[in-house]
């Protein structure tokens, strides 16, 4: 069999989602977050889907798709117009990378990754720091990267051994991130370290790094199960000397800053999550036709209703969370934790009922399925693994079964 045209054909591939996409979901989008989507579909089907198998196979970095992204000014969606970016809902950015991770989850990586390492900077960097480091991730003349995890410290952030010491005016940054999306070619990273163990949260600051000053190294990135468009990889800080006016924020501000941000990041994985679903779910359909023509078999149609209900309760939950989060950006952590494993569970399940479902097609590299799964599996992990987002959704419930009579 040839490749799937899904992957091969931009008409193909934008004639399909759109015949997918449900009116009572859209029902919610602005005509503003409508033409995104139809910008977005439009050079995902001819930049970014036509890569994606060689992206995989390859594991070459996902370059040429995400600039393509970011020079169409997709780049900076929820950035103000004066920082280079286009002062969007953040539906609408959900919307563009459930575009994009339908068709290469590694793209939709590549790009949150940017959005996650400037993030940051806008909501507690000074003005210079804006000016100088925002508008060339959001165009995407710099790759930037987020560094939280170590190797002792991933979902306790507040156990960081990282340390800044004051010195001189400034800062030395000594220790070890690990799992660093874009770690290996970052220009600019957000980097959470501590200025006092003792005090566990209150310790933690943020500080804008640049991988070209002394002291700043990189491992190989890591063969991974998926994702391989999008590369993960340790980074070494060696008595690195950081300018105070590199601090994000207050001394100690690195905790509340890592939960400013992580709403944003959560609607990334979630809208991934959704992306991947739908994915998995169109390339199904397509598979199907292949082999069956126009007599698919029942059971296999029971299948496919079950997910397409459940693509469109994760597509509304997302968007819904997404304007919930723009009405008010302190949004309950339980409540982003919903939308995030919701989604992100809705992406792994989809893909492993359509590999089930295709038997021995589902396991083929041509038809994208499996790649489907195994760039699921890590949205469940990053941004909060699920089942910290299912620890914060369950303290919410205790909370509220307190206040019962
Ligand atoms: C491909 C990839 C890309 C990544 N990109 C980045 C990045 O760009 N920047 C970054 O900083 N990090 C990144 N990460 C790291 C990721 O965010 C962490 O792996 C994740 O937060 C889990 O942290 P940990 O690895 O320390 O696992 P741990 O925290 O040690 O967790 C191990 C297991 O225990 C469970 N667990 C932990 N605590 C609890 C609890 N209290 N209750 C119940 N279960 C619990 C977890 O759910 C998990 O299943 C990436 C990881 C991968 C695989």
């Amino acid at each position: 069999m040839q490749p799937l045209e899904l992957d091969r054909v931009a008409g193909t591939y934008l004639g399909l989602h759109d015949l997918l996409d449900e009116p009572a979901v859209d029902q919610s989008l602005t005509e503003r977050e409508k033409t995104l989507r139809h910008m977005a579909r439009g050079i995902v089907a001819r930049e970014v889907a036509p890569r994606a198998p060689e992206l995989d196979r390859e594991g070459k970095f996902a370059h040429e798709s995400y600039q393509a992204l970011a020079s169409a000014g997709l780049g900076g969606l929820v950035f103000p117009e004066e920082l280079g970016g286009t002062g969007d809902s953040t539906v609408a950015y959900a919307v563009v990378m459930e575009e994009i991770a339908a068709a290469c989850g590694a793209t939709s990586l590549v790009f949150m990754t940017q959005t996650h390492a400037a993030y940051p900077i806008l909501v507690a960097g000074s003005e210079p720091a804006r000016q100088q480091y925002i508008p060339s991730l959001l165009s995407g003349t710099a790759y930037g990267s987020m560094a939280i995890t170590e190797p002792d410290a991933g979902s306790d952030v507040s156990s960081l051994r990282t340390t800044a010491v004051p010195q001189g005016g400034g800062y030395r940054l000594n220790g070890t991130k690990t799992f660093i999306t874009t770690g290996d070619r970052a220009d600019v990273m957000v980097c959470f370290a501590t200025t006092d163990r003792t005090s566990r949260r209150a310790g933690v600051s943020a500080f804008v790094v640049e991988a070209s000053w002394p002291g700043v190294t990189h491992g190989s990135p890591f063969d991974k199960l998926g994702m391989h468009g999008s590369s993960t990889a340790e980074v070494f800080f060696d008595d690195v000397a950081v300018p105070a006016a590199n601090r994000l924020g207050d001394e100690g501000a690195g905790w509340s800053i890592v939960m400013r941000s992580v709403i944003k990041s959560r609607i990334s994985a979630a809208a991934q999550g959704v992306g991947l679903a739908r994915g998995a779910y169109a390339r199904t359909l397509a598979v199907l036709r292949r082999i069956h023509g126009s007599r698919v078999p029942a059971d296999a149609l029971h299948e496919l209703a079950g997910w397409r209900s459940r693509i469109a309760q994760g597509r509304l939950l997302l968007h819904a969370v997404a304007r919930q989060v723009d009405a008010d950006p302190g949004t309950s952590p339980g409540r982003i934790g919903l939308m995030k494993q919701a989604c992100t569970d809705l992406g792994w399940d989809v893909a492993l009922g359509a590999t089930a479902l295709l038997g021995p097609y589902g396991d083929l590299a041509l038809f994208g399925v499996e790649r489907c799964l195994r760039d699921a599996r890590v949205t469940r992990i990053y941004d909060g693994t699920n089942e910290i987002q299912r620890l914060l959704i369950s303290r919410e419930i205790a909370n509220v079964i307190q206040e019962l009579p």
